[in-house]
């Protein structure tokens, strides 16, 4: 594991959002991505699974680990706020964070406060990588995250209209896109849509995907099909520009370590 973002030179893919502190069996997910050659950004949706999340990774030089608050937990856990702070030092990675007003918009206030906390947190001396979540919030983290933030923001199964989409990419901010998104017109639409230097790809394993399967890592490959698809330049230029694309994530981010 590591926490400052070096890349095994052999990585060919990466997944820029997985939940693999809640698959079945970790090791094993892990294991298999790193036989595919695809690097991974672990989310974690709490601060206090952050620590075990990297005990879980410590013979993955493939995975990343991110410490987070996933919006949905913020009213149950944001006690641990304080545990957020202590660690946001020690890791470039952060995620699952943001707000989600799918529920309604009674949970937004506290979401948001939660949010600004832990946007204050990853100020000090490096550039963190955000995996941020906004579904039927996207106005409000365009609000949130300010114009001049100072880290790496990467918007997660962006839901949000087109028009957002375009200021989150002035703004310098990256996509990671997924197989459900390549499979609904409206992902389809914001894909083709999309600056191609700021697309990553993304499971979110092991979320539950339409046709009754699992989601993780190995998705990632299959989105990049789609991208060579849709970009017209085949499969092996798009792996080679989302790549490409997530260097430049961790490299902006080393150029601000302390
Ligand atoms: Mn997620």
């Amino acid at each position: 594991v590591t926490t400052v973002g070096v890349l095994p030179p052999d990585v060919r893919y990466v997944d820029a959002h997985c939940h693999i502190d809640l698959f079945a069996d970790p090791t094993a997910t892990m294991r298999s991505a790193r036989e595919q050659a695809i690097a991974i950004v672990a989310m974690t949706n709490t601060p206090s699974v952050f620590r075990r999340m990297e005990q879980l990774a410590c013979e993955f030089d493939n995975v990343f680990c991110a410490l987070g608050l996933h919006p949905e937990l913020v009213a149950e856990r944001h006690r641990e706020l304080p545990l957020f702070n202590e660690l946001a030092a020690e890791t470039a990675f952060i995620g699952e964070i943001g707000m989600d007003g799918a529920k309604g918009r009674a949970e937004l206030p506290r979401q948001r406060r939660a949010l600004d906390e832990m946007l204050a947190a990853c100020r000090p001396g490096r550039k963190h990588i955000l995996s941020v979540h906004s579904r039927r919030a996207s106005a409000d983290i365009l609000e949130a995250i300010a114009p001049g933030f100072p880290g790496i923001v990467i918007l997660h199964w962006f839901s949000g209209s087109l028009a957002q989409a375009q200021v989150a990419a002035e703004r310098g901010w990256f996509f990671s896109v997924n197989l459900a998104m390549t499979r609904s017109q409206s992902g389809k639409t914001l894909i083709s849509r999309l600056p191609r230097d700021r697309v990553l790809t993304e499971s979110d394993g092991p979320i539950l995907l339409s046709e009754g399967r699992r989601g993780g890592p190995a998705d990632v490959v299959s989105v990049v099909e789609y991208l060579g698809a849709a970009w017209g330049v085949g499969r092996e230029e798009a792996r080679e520009q989302v790549l490409h694309n997530f260097e430049r994530c961790l490299r902006a981010s080393h150029a601000s370590a302390p």
